[in-house]
């Protein structure tokens, strides 16, 4: 593996806290939700590689991936309720590299916290799945990050999934259910629990921003384009965006991401560029840096 990642302050030890796993279940499962629907043909709609159909076989492309490079550690999100398995033998196969991320639909029946007992962060996503981040129906998922010491990320702002798209399957999300200004009296009753909001909010950058303000425990997660920033009143760029985040959250409660999550994209390089160019030019020092591009998540994850 290359020791770092190249940037402006050196090679960097850089850790992505936002990658998809979209597993052979994952798949499998969507492709069962539009009837006639097969693999073959998803695969011509979609022009990816779909994957092995072992986990651990993905985790070794996303292994290499990562080594070419320089990336030294990654969150493997289970991007369908019920896929936990898939990321938990993935990180097993590459203790230290891959970090366990599950989404899980509180509302539906059959949730348990035992299935979750190596997963590392629960992913919600209220305006997909329909429900308020205040129901009681979150109430499991928080007492299990509380009592496991383990983290949540909670989807806010605007949802779309490129996958469903390209698949034309329906996408009837709700997004009255992605204001983080409702994650306030959550992260509020579990102050020890690590809060993740991708995307500065998806849109709700200002929600976010006063969020993270009144909440020590939230996070905030850089990834992807951020093509958010166009729903701004103002224009506002990526160098724009750091500055206030870094003015609000400190450099201690950002969390580097891109959001990478097929092949043959692989892992997102030009999301780093972007972000690290920007991060450069604002003048962040190189512990800053560090911190922003890895070593936030490394704490959390040690928990
Ligand atoms: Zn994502």
């Amino acid at each position: 593996m290359k020791a770092g990642v190249p940037s402006g302050w050196g090679p960097l030890q850089v850790c992505d806290a936002h990658v998809h796993f979209f597993s052979h279940h994952f798949f499998t499962t969507l492709i069962g939700q539009k009837p006639g629907l097969t693999f073959e043909a998803a695969q011509a709609r979609l022009e990816w590689d779909l994957p092995p159909q072992e986990p651990e076989a993905l985790a070794a492309v996303w292994a290499h991936e990562l080594d070419r490079h320089g990336v030294h550690a990654s969150a493997l999100i289970a991007s369908i309720p019920g896929d936990e398995t898939s990321v938990v033998v993935a990180a097993h196969a590459y203790p230290q590299r891959f970090f366990p991320f599950a989404m899980v639909n509180p509302r539906a029946a059959g949730w348990r916290p035992e299935s979750f007992s190596d997963v590392r962060v629960a992913c919600l996503f209220p305006a997909m799945h329909a429900y308020s981040i205040q129901d009681e129906y979150t109430r499991p998922v928080f007492e299990w990050a509380h009592r496991e010491r383990r983290a949540v990320f909670v989807h806010c702002g605007v949802l779309s999934v490129g996958v469903r798209k390209k698949l034309e399957l329906p996408s009837p999300f709700d997004m009255k259910f992605s204001n983080p200004i409702d994650v306030h009296a959550v992260a509020l009753r579990y102050p020890d629990v690590p809060i993740v909001i991708p995307h500065f909010g998806a849109g709700y950058f200002r929600e976010a921003l006063m969020l993270a303000s009144l909440c020590p425990n939230v996070y905030l997660d850089t990834s992807s384009s951020n093509n958010w920033m166009r729903f701004q009143e103002a224009h506002i760029d990526l160098r724009q965006v750091f500055h206030r985040a870094l003015d609000v959250c400190g450099p201690r409660r950002l969390l580097f991401g891109t959001d990478s999550s097929f092949f043959p994209r692989g892992w997102q390089h030009a999301i780093f560029d972007a972000q690290s160019t920007a991060l450069y030019e604002l003048g962040v020092s190189e512990p800053d840096a560090r911190a922003i591009f890895g070593e936030n998540l490394l704490r959390i994850m040690a928990r």
